[in-house]
């Protein structure tokens, strides 16, 4: 029997691996731009450290989690997301004594989820985390970054934000009692589900994905009557900061997102190009996350997106440039054994007066016609052939792969003709 991979667990072959690289080199350009600095964390943690920033009445916690003793008898845990580990880093360093940090990440996560398309157990996210400044504007500035990742991605004219605030912890503390108060005189219009979010945490009810449900939450009292002034101007400057940076967006009371650490401002992409695993983005404000893991309290804000679903959108829009779908740029190849001195020498060259031009050489001789086989599957522009006659006369042959006229050049013209494709 063959070993297959882990059930959700998938690997990224090399004919995928273009869109990835394509969406790291976009996101991670615009994460420098926006001054933005990296941080790596290990992929597994103390179980307590998710228990308690994510909650532990939340699915992941209760039934997603990847838990196990290792072989010092410690429980530890695959990261289901990647903040808590951030938080946890921040504080352990001392990253956020006195100062600010803007941080991304990138990496796997892992949740024992019901595997379909775009939701698998490992999965892969990249994000941020603001530390230190509670202003609205920050929240803006990065709902302005997603929202420009989707435009150099292609995708913005498929994706819709939505935005909330869920307030401030006293806010939620009353609005807590009488939405309990609600959904307990309809408790007979609530599925399993939402009864037990009921006695075990009330706001997560808004988030259920029963019809019915939702449309009996249409009448119950809102969260947004029961914010603090500061609540309400937080919201407000964040709504004026977008509508400035022409960003659309629609408020939706019943967003409140499955973590439990949010505070104030939570957003959400989605899309309707991708079925029911909608949400490519989220992310939201954490005032409280710092202190409750035993930092000095200090403001947080951030988002995630989920990799999987982004590439399935670009690729579905078919957004990705060929050149992160081929393998090279040019294709050299020998003629005869004796040529292939001349062939690596010409290859040397190339790479090295162009260092991002992608260069394949033919190894393993056989008829031209098999190695032009070859060189147009590389998916390179150029053949640079070198025969017999090329070698005496120190010529090369270049033959364009996809259309145009085959042309004899010196090494100088071959040089000249090859920094006009890397200027195009
Ligand atoms: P969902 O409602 O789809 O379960 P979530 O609220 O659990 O999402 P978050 O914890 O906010 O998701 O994670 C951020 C992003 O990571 C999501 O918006 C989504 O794009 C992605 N994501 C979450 N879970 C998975 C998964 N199991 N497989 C693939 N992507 C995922
Ligand atoms: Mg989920």
């Amino acid at each position: 029997m063959r070993i297959q991979s882990v059930r959700g667990m998938s690997d990224i072959l090399p004919d995928q691996v273009g869109a990835w690289r394509y969406l790291e080199q976009i996101v991670q350009r615009i994460f420098s731009a926006y001054g933005l600095t990296q941080i790596r964390t290990p992929i597994v943690e103390d179980t307590e450290l998710f228990a308690r920033s994510i909650g532990n009445v939340t699915d992941i916690v209760e039934k997603e989690m990847y838990t196990f003793e290792d072989r010092s008898g410690d429980s530890l845990t695959l990261r289901p997301e990647l903040t808590a580990g951030v938080v946890r880093a921040a504080i352990e360093h001392g990253l956020l004594h006195n100062q600010t940090q803007r941080l991304w990440y990138q990496g796997q996560a892992f949740r024992h989820e019901r595997p379909q398309k775009g939701r698998y157990r490992q999965f892969h996210q990249i994000g941020v985390e603001c530390f230190g400044i509670a202003d609205a504007l920050m929240d803006a500035e990065l709902i302005e970054i997603t929202d420009q990742i989707w435009k150099e991605l292609g995708i913005r004219d498929c994706v819709t934000l939505q935005i909330n605030s869920i307030g401030s912890t006293e806010a939620r503390a009353k609005y807590r009692t009488a939405l309990i108060d609600f959904l307990a005189a309809h408790k007979d219009q609530l599925d399993r589900d939402s009864l037990a979010r009921l006695e075990r945490s009330p706001l997560r009810v808004l988030d259920s994905k029963n019809d019915s449900t939702q449309a009996l939450l249409r009448s119950a009292p809102s969260l947004m009557d029961y914010l603090t002034e500061a609540d309400r101007e937080h919201f407000d400057l964040l709504r004026r900061a977008l509508k400035d940076a022409d960003i659309g967006f629609a408020v939706n009371p019943l967003l409140v997102r499955g973590l439990d650490y949010y505070s104030r401002t939570v957003f959400e992409w989605t899309t309707e190009a991708l079925g029911s695993q909608g949400t490519i983005c989220g992310g939201g404000r954490y005032d409280g996350l710092v202190d409750h893991l035993g930092g000095k309290s200090t403001p947080g804000v951030g988002f995630a997106l989920g990799m999987e679903r982004v590439v399935l959108l670009m690729e579905a829009l078919a957004v990705i440039p060929d050149t992160y779908r081929t393998q090279a740029d040019v294709y050299l190849m020998p003629q005869k054994q004796a040529c292939e001195e001349a062939i690596r020498k010409l290859a040397r060259l190339l790479r090295q007066e162009f260092p991002s031009l992608r260069v394949l050489t033919h190894i393993g001789g056989g008829s031209l016609k098999s190695q032009l086989k070859r060189a147009d599957k590389s998916g390179a522009l150029f053949g640079l052939i070198i025969g017999q006659s090329e070698l005496e006369s120190g010529h090369i042959v270049c033959k364009p792969l996809r259309g145009g006229e085959q042309e004899t050049l010196s090494e100088a013209g071959l040089l000249k003709r090859m920094s006009i494709l890397r200027d195009s």
